[in-house]
C-alpha cells in the first residue's frame, strides 16, 4: 500500500544546492518536489557547516576583541570573562532554527512540495522514500531529477570509539573546551576550528601531512598566516601524519610519523582531537546504479557543463559532483540545472569561484595566484602587485594592519586574473575582485573606479595603481 506521487522535478537533498535549484525550477513553472532525509532544511551548510561555524567564529571574535580593549583606554572593572557554553550553543542553535524556518516559508512561497525521508532510486524515473524506521512510505515518479545529496566527513578507518575524538559536527556542538586539542588537517575547516577553540581557551595544535598549510594559497598569504598562528601559540606540525591513536583515561595518545619516510616522530597526549581531513560524496546511499548513473572512482557523480549526468533526465549539483565543496558553488550549479531543464541553453561557465577561510584575520582568494599562473600550460605572462595594509588608513584606524591585498594581472591584456586577500573582512573584499575578473576588467577599469576612503577595499584600487604606474612609466 505504498503511496505514489508524480512530479515534474524531483530534487534530492535540501542543502543550498537543492533548495536553490528547487525554488528556481518552481519559479520557471515546473511542478517541483524536494526529498530531504532530515527534519531541518538547509543541509550541511545551515545545520552543521557554514552557519554554525560562522556563528562560533563571531563569538571567537568578540572574545579576542575584548582582550585588547585596555589598549584603547577602555578599562573594565573585572576583565575576566566566563563562558556559558549552554547559552552560546542556544544562541547558535536559534540562528540555525530561524534560518531553517525561513527556508520552510520560502518553500511555501515558491510552491515547492517538501517530503521528508531517505530517497533511493528504483529506476531513472522512480525514487522510493523510506522513513526513519526504514519502511518504504512513498514512491515518486518524476520527469527530471536533480541530485543534490551533498557529502559527509571523511575519517580514518580504525579510530577508537571515544567521545573525545571529534569530527566537525561534534566540535560545533560545543560540549566542552578541552585544555589541549589536536586538529588533524590544516584545511579551511581545521583552521576555522583552530580559531574558535583557541579563542575559547584551548591550547591548539594542528597536524598536516603536506609540507605547507593550504598549498594552493599565495606564498605571501601563507607567510602572514603562519606568523599569525605562531603569535597565537598555535603549533602547526607539517609533513607529518598519524601512525596510530590510542585512548587512556588521562587523554588521547597520538603517535605521529614523518610523512615522507614514515619514521616515528613522537607520541603526544591531548584532551581531544578533531579529525578534519576532508569530505566524501553521499553517493552510496542512493542506489544510483538502479538509475544507471555513473560515478568516478571517488564516488563523485560525473556531470557535463549543464550539470547533466550520463542519464539524460537526471542532473547532479553541489558537493556530490566534486570539488570545490562550497555552498555558493552548489547554489550556482542549482540555478544552471534548473535553467537547462526549463529548456534554456545554459552552462556552468563561471570563470572563477571565490574561496574563503574565516580565520582571524580572514583569508580569501579568487582566480590565479602567482604560483598557479606560473603553472598554466599557456604560460600566462603575469605581473602581481601587493598592497600591505600598513599603508591603509582604515586598517590603521581599526587596528587591523596585519593584512595584504595582492592582485595578479595578465601582462599582455592588463586584465585582472586573480586576487588574494588576508586581513579583516577579506571575505567581503574579495567580492569586488571576483566581479572584476568575471567582467573582464583591466587595470584601468579598477583604477578609474572611485573607491571610498577610508575603506579596506580601497586596497584594491591602490594595488591596481601600482601596476598601472609600472606600465605607464
Ligand atoms: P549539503 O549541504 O550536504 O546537503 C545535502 C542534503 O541532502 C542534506 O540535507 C542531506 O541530508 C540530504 N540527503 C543526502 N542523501 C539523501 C537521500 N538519499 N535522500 C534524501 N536526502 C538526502 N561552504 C562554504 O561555501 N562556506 C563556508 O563557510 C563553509 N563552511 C563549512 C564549515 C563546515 C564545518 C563544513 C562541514 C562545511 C562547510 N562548507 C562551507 C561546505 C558547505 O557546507 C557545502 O559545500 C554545502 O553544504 C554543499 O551543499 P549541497 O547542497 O551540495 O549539499
Amino acid at each position: 500500500n505504498i503511496k505514489i506521487e508524480r512530479t515534474t522535478i524531483l530534487v534530492i537533498g535540501a542543502g543550498p544546492g537543492g533548495y536553490s535549484a528547487a525554488f528556481r525550477c518552481s519559479d520557471l513553472g515546473m511542478k517541483t518536489m524536494i526529498v530531504e532525509r532530515y527534519k531541518n532544511l538547509g543541509g550541511v551548510c545551515l545545520n552543521v557547516g557554514c552557519i554554525p561555524s560562522k556563528s562560533l567564529l563571531h563569538i571567537a571574535k568578540l572574545i579576542n576583541d575584548n582582550k585588547n580593549l585596555s589598549k584603547y583606554g577602555i578599562l573594565q572593572q573585572n576583565p575576566q570573562i566566563q563562558l556559558d557554553l549552554n547559552k552560546i550553543s542556544l544562541w547558535k542553535n536559534n540562528i540555525i532554527n530561524q534560518l531553517s524556518r525561513n527556508l520552510y516559508s520560502l518553500a511555501k512561497a515558491h510552491n515547492v512540495n517538501i517530503v521528508h525521508g531517505l530517497g533511493k532510486f528504483i529506476d531513472n524515473h522512480t525514487l522510493q522514500i523510506f522513513n526513519d524506521q526504514q519502511e518504504e512510505t512513498l514512491q515518486v515518479i518524476f520527469d527530471y531529477a536533480i541530485i543534490a545529496a551533498g557529502s559527509h566527513t571523511l575519517s580514518f578507518s580504525s579510530l577508537p570509539n571515544d567521545k573525545r575524538i571529534w569530527h566537525s559536527t561534534d566540535a560545533l556542538q560545543l560540549q566542552s573546551i578541552p585544555e589541549t586539542l589536536l586538529i588533524v588537517g590544516a584545511g579551511a575547516i581545521g583552521l576555522e576550528m583552530a580559531t574558535i577553540y583557541h579563542a575559547l581557551g584551548s591550547k591548539v595544535e594542528i597536524l598536516e601531512s603536506q609540507n605547507k598549510i593550504i598549498p594552493i594559497l599565495d606564498q605571501d598569504i601563507i607567510k602572514i598566516l603562519s606568523k599569525n598562528l605562531y603569535n597565537k601559540n598555535i603549533d602547526c606540525i607539517i609533513n607529518t601524519k598519524i601512525n596510530s591513536i590510542y585512548t587512556q583515561t588521562d587523554g588521547i595518545y597520538v603517535v605521529m610519523e614523518n610523512n615522507s619516510d614514515t619514521t616515528i616522530k613522537n607520541t603526544n597526549k591531548y584532551d581531544a582531537i578533531l579529525i578534519a581531513i576532508g569530505r566524501a560524496p553521499n553517493s552510496n546511499i542512493l542506489n544510483l546504479q538502479n538509475a544507471g548513473i555513473n560515478v568516478n572512482k571517488y564516488g563523485f557523480i560525473s556531470v557535463d557543463k549543464q550539470m547533466r549526468t550520463n542519464v539524460p533526465n537526471i542532473f547532479a549539483i553541489g558537493d556530490i559532483i566534486g570539488h570545490p565543496m562550497l555552498a555558493h558553488k552548489s547554489i550556482h550549479e542549482g540555478y544552471v540545472a534548473a535553467e537547462v531543464i526549463s529548456g534554456k541553453n545554459y552552462y556552468f561557465d563561471a570563470k572563477i569561484i571565490p574561496s574563503i577561510i574565516y580565520t582571524n584575520p580572514e583569508i580569501a582568494w579568487v582566480g590565479y595566484t602567482e604560483q598557479t599562473a606560473q603553472q598554466t600550460e599557456e604560460q600566462i605572462q603575469y605581473k602581481s602587485v601587493a598592497l600591505p595594509w600598513t599603508a591603509l588608513g582604515k586598517a590603521i584606524t581599526s587596528n587591523c594592519t596585519e593584512g595584504i591585498t595582492k592582485l595578479v594581472f595578465d601582462k599582455t591584456t592588463h586584465k585582472i586574473i586573480g586576487g588574494s586577500v588576508i586581513g579583516t573582512n577579506a571575505s567581503e573584499i574579495i567580492g569586488e575582485i571576483a566581479l572584476a575578473i568575471e567582467m573582464g576588467c583591466d587595470v584601468e577599469d579598477i583604477t578609474l573606479t572611485i573607491h571610498a576612503h577610508p575603506t579596506l577595499h580601497e586596497s584594491i584600487e591602490l594595488a591596481a595603481s601600482i601596476y598601472y604606474k609600472s606600465i605607464k612609466d
